[in-house]
């Protein structure tokens, strides 16, 4: 048997689930609307049929004092329940079993109502709470449990209480944030009433056939957070309230550590799990980081937790579970920890999906049918890139014939490039799927190939696809043909490589990227778990790449500090670095909402020199020359690397059309000005579900 851990059902409250597989809760935009349930029911139902053992709703509050933002997710009346049902019936229907997650959001609701233990604002707020009276309390407790009888009314198995995260619940347990001095403030016995008389009412509405999962924050990240020592305490007793399950919550929204982008190692926060399981008499689920079996079966066989919670790794593939039994874990695909096309889209109040999987959140609207057999086509995808690879693949799924043609000697495009940045080393899972995927479907795979229109034309294809990418652009400034210069393809190629002091020309993701491997290339990471060249001893928890982080982000593993904080330390520094760019302002103002800051921190920490308004003067043996606000001045570096964004590559396009070949084109080399891997992979399938 495959992961026998993660595999074998677990006895929680009154259910036997089916293994030990949660997805966690996430917001995905299809709660706040009764007219997307079906579409949130859909988006369910896929991942129940795809194995997982308990699926947690995204957060619905249960007042308008909780929403989230305006009108956003509530179950507060009757009218509201039938929408739930679908939910619910939908993963029943698939054998899964399903709760819905409570949430209130105290002071970080982003709407004037809000409400918090007391009237401080958080940093990431505008909106101010006011704080609650005595009754207003009694009223909050009472509306948790009318919620939760509604939840139970639609059919859910359960609900999960969202005690962590700096949400409400997590406001009340912290003296960063409960100032009272009344019953529900002061000692932990004070401020962790507000949790229990929850779970209480909870319990005592809903009966005991109804499974209680409580989140817990097991590290705050943030100063006056609580330590391990309060946290291990408040575990039984949340037992004893009627909890049946505890959930990790690892980090406050406002905490500045990263907690899920792709620089946290895998399933680096396992250990604050283990410690809570220590001293809880139910089920503890681990959290953050974990996306592939062989890292959640070796969380588990350490005994760092009872079961593993996940949330994009199965929007990047529904089908995880089954596949991860199967032994087919070289077909996951893989979520890659960019939050760009899930949770950076939601703080944009879009819709979430994903990245590597554009079907995912929108299964009523974008499908794959296969078709029928004497309706197949022979059709060639030149260039696989990211476009190239997903539309090949989506095409060759629904019954095509398909060759897919690549210049270099592998497939991946840009993609080749972001698995050498420190930090993004998950993109490495994202060409391995996809040769998986082109291997077991049956595509034509041409490396090496230089598809000429005259090849394509003598190959009588009955379509192709253009995914021929992009180049990178070459800027005219003089001097630009020095040896010093390099460009980024062939600085990440590792064809080229930069000297001691180096200027980054342009600073877009791209930018970023390069100082980031600029800067970190003295760490070079372990292979993951999992992954084409790791070996089996290397789907280890690579602890030596955890001490790393916790040292950089200033994480106090034993939790003894409030919030388990330390002192950041700076990591070694190799390189003199400058990022420039020509825009005035703060560099780095487009990257995402979610992970943005994480880069420009880190590279901060590093030493790199950020410098907006810059002009490029020219280039010559003594470096780079520019002038800005300051004046004129030469960066006297050794190298002077080029990210300065790209251009389409298109020059086939014009000699098909003279062949009158059919040709579309995808990706890059449809627009390159706005080069992005989601808008790619998305291209590329929906294009394949048209053909
Ligand atoms: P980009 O984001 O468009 O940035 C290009 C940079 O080059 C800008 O800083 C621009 O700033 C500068 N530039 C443009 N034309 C120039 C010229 N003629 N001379 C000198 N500088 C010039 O492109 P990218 O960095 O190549 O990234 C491509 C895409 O990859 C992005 O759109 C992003 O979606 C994706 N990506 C994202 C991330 C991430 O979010 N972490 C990481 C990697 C890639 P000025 O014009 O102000 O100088
Ligand atoms: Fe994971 Fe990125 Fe997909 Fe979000 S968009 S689920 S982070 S791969």
């Amino acid at each position: 048997m495959h992961y026998p851990h993660l595999l074998s059902p677990l006895r929680a409250g009154h259910l036997t689930l089916r293994n030990r597989v949660v997805m966690g809760s996430m917001h995905t935009g299809l709660e706040d609307r009764a007219s997307d349930y079906g579409k949130l029911a859909e988006y369910f139902r896929v991942r129940a049929r795809g194995g997982v053992g308990l699926i947690i709703t995204g957060g619905i509050a249960p007042n308008r004092s909780g929403w989230v933002k305006p009108f956003a997710g509530k179950l507060s009346r009757r009218g509201e329940v039938a929408r739930h049902r679908l939910v619910a019936d939908a993963v029943h229907g698939e054998g899964g079993a399903a709760c819905m997650q409570i949430l209130h959001t105290g002071r970080y609701g982003y709407h004037p109502l809000l409400v918090a233990p007391s009237a401080i604002r958080a940093p990431i707020n505008r909106f101010k709470p006011r704080a609650l009276s005595e009754s207003g309390i009694r009223s909050q407790i009472a509306d948790f449990a009318a919620c939760a009888v509604l939840a139970q009314d639609a059919g859910y198995d359960g609900v999960e209480v969202m005690g962590s995260e700096g949400y409400l619940i997590n406001q009340f347990l912290s003296v960063r944030t409960n100032q009272r001095d009344d019953d529900w403030g002061g000692s932990l016995e004070n401020r962790a009433r507000f949790a229990l008389e929850i779970l209480r009412a909870v319990r005592q509405r809903t009966g005991p056939n109804f499974l209680l999962v409580f989140r817990l924050s097991g590290l705050d990240l943030v100063e006056h957070g609580i330590t391990i020592e309060d946290t291990c305490a408040l575990a039984p007793q949340l037992a004893a309230a009627g909890a049946n399950m505890l959930n990790t919550g690892i980090g406050w929204h406002e905490a500045r550590v990263p907690t899920i982008a792709g620089v946290v190692p895998r399933a680096a926060f396992s250990f604050v799990t283990r410690r809570i399981k220590a001293v809880s008499p139910v089920p503890v689920i681990a959290s953050n980081r974990i996306n592939m079996p062989a890292v959640a079966e070796a969380v588990l066989a350490n005994g760092d937790a009872d079961a593993v919670s996940m949330a994009r790794p199965l929007l990047a593939d529904p089908d995880w579970v089954n596949k991860a039994a199967a032994g087919r874990a070289r077909n996951i695909n893989t979520c890659i920890a960019c939050n760009q096309a899930c949770l950076d889209k939601v703080f944009r109040n879009e819709k979430a999906t994903c990245l590597v999987n554009p079907l995912a959140a929108r299964e009523t609207e974008l499908r794959l049918t296969a078709v029928e057999p004497r309706a197949a086509r022979r059709i060639a995808v030149v260039g696989a890139g990211p476009a190239g690879m997903a539309c090949a693949v989506a095409l060759a799924q629904r019954g095509h014939a398909v060759t897919l043609y690549e210049r270099e000697a592998e497939v991946g495009g840009q993609f080749r490039y972001a698995r050498e940045v420190p930090g993004k080393e998950e993109f490495f899972e994202t060409l391995r799927y996809f040769s998986a995927q082109i291997a077991d479907l049956g595509v034509q795979l041409r490396l090496r190939t230089s598809a000429t229109a005259d090849l394509l034309a003598a190959e009588k294809f009955s379509a192709v696809v253009l995914a021929t990418g992009v180049r990178a652009r070459q800027p005219a400034i003089p001097g630009i043909e020095h040896p010093r210069v390099i460009t980024y393809p062939q600085l990440l190629a590792r064809e080229r490589q930069a000297g001691a002091s180096v200027a980054v020309v342009g600073a877009g993701g791209i930018g970023f990227d390069v100082a980031t491997f600029l800067t970190g290339e003295a760490q070079p990471r372990p292979p993951l778990p999992d992954s084409p060249q790791a070996t089996p001893e290397a789907a280890s928890l690579l602890p030596a790449a955890h001490d790393e982080f916790w040292r950089e982000w200033g994480v106090d593993t034993s939790i003894r500090q409030p919030g388990g904080l330390s002192s950041p330390q700076q990591p070694a520094q190799g390189r003199k670095v400058f990022l420039l760019q020509r825009k005035a302002g703060r560099l780095g103002a487009g990257l995402g909402a979610t992970t943005g800051w994480i880069h420009r921190r880190s590279l901060l920490q590093r030493g790199v020199v950020m410098r907006g308004g810059v002009s490029y003067e020219r280039i010559d043996d003594a470096g780079l020359h520019i002038t800005s606000e300051a004046g004129a001045e030469c960066l006297a570096v050794d190298s002077i690397v080029i990210c300065a964004g790209q251009e389409s590559v298109t020059d086939l396009q014009p000699q098909l059309a003279a062949r009158t070949i059919e040709c579309h084109l995808i990706g890059g080399a449809q627009l390159a000005t706005e080069l992005d891997a989601e808008r790619a992979i998305r291209h590329g399938t929906e294009l394949a579900a048209r053909l």
